[in-house]
């Protein structure tokens, strides 16, 4: 195949900025996007990556949050999130879309009322049910797509949030990924998972873990040094139980619980998701989840012939590190996961 990135010539229309991610990792990629003809040509900053031409026929304008950057997808599976000014030149030279459901409605007057209408309804069987009970039972109305965009949308903040690449081995992070990927397969077959490495910020290595919906799991390089790597499988089956039992998921429920079945009633995924994502990122489980959450741990640490008292270790260390810190310096995965010492007696309760 011959790169068109060789003969291309110059043309009028000035290289816009933007975001790409490839669909298959959650590294981000800055890259300058240029119409010619019928063809999107995408050249990443990272001049070891290939220029890539999409035809516009193909592509897709999502839909955006206000001051939230506007999702381009790809036919490859891969997304572009693009600024304000690179969608306002892009947009007029994309095929345009059919108006989805809640344009629709939302342009007509007896629609809008309609749905006023629908979601007083709905308001009302909320407060009367209760949103925890409510939570759960929406749970299963809602379709995985949406763990999956709202996984993504909080990964694509990371850099954001101040967070820097691992300084962790190369070898050991190979190392756990591939022996974390083997074993979630063995616990939860089927269930997508990925595990990244990472600093909390350029000062901070940072002594937490965490999953997102979309079976994402972030190891902070504080915590991943502490611990030995037995002691890793035991937080990763923890988080991998957040993952399995959809917490993330109910949290965000509890939260948006109309928002967001609203949104699922009118196919609009991609401006509730980009809201939960907002939910998602100040992620605090409720008791009765870190227990379901430790006792799937329990069970993939002894389907991996680990020792029972791996997980009461793990607890030790983070026991260890908060008295390291001093009183009111509680690490990240100590104030999201409550009951430390609940957690011990439990564990030490159930070898005795
Ligand atoms: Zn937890």
């Amino acid at each position: 195949m011959v790169s068109l990135a060789m003969t291309n010539k110059p043309t009028a229309l000035t290289a816009l900025p933007a975001t790409w991610f490839d669909g298959r990792s959650s590294r981000r990629h800055a890259v300058q996007l240029q119409i010619e003809a019928q063809t999107l040509v995408m050249r990443p900053l990272d001049g070891s990556l290939a220029v890539q031409h999409f035809a516009l026929a193909d592509l897709r304008l999502g839909e955006a949050w206000p001051d939230c950057p506007w999702p381009l997808d790809l036919p490859d599976g891969g997304r572009l999130w693009l600024g304000a000014t690179t969608t306002a030149m892009l947009a007029p030279k994309l095929p345009q879309r059919a108006p989805g459901l809640a344009q629709r409605l939302s342009a007509s007057w007896a629609g809008t009322l309609a749905c006023l209408v629908c979601l007083l309804a709905l308001l009302v069987w909320f407060d009367r049910q209760g949103a925890g009970l409510a939570a759960e039972g929406l749970l299963g109305l809602m379709p995985r797509s949406v763990d999956q965009k709202v996984g993504e949308l909080v990964e694509a903040k990371y850099g954001q949030f101040g967070f820097v690449a691992s300084t962790l081995p190369m070898e050991r992070q190979r190392r756990l990924r591939a022996r974390f990927a083997e074993a979630a397969e063995q616990a939860a077959p089927g269930v997508a998972v990925k595990l990244d490495f990472l600093r909390e910020s350029k000062k901070e290595a940072g002594f937490n873990a965490f999953a997102q919906p979309n079976g994402s799991i972030v190891v902070f390089d504080g915590l991943a040094q502490s611990l030995s790597d037995d002691e890793l499988m035991a937080v990763l089956g923890h988080e991998l139980g957040h993952v399995v039992h959809r917490h993330g998921m109910q949290n965000v429920l509890r939260s948006f619980g109309l928002f967001s079945v609203a949104g699922v009633v009118l196919s609009d995924f991609s401006t509730v998701a980009a809201t939960m994502a907002a939910t998602v990122q100040g992620m605090r489980y409720g008791r009765e989840a870190e227990r379901e959450a430790d006792a799937y741990a329990r069970r993939f640490i002894a389907q991996q012939g680990l020792p029972p008292q791996t997980l009461a270790a793990v607890w030790l260390k983070f026991k260890d590190e908060q008295r390291r810190r001093g009183v009111g310096e509680i690490p990240g995965w100590l104030s999201t996961h409550p009951g430390m010492d609940e957690r011990l007696d439990t564990e030490q309760g159930s070898q005795r």
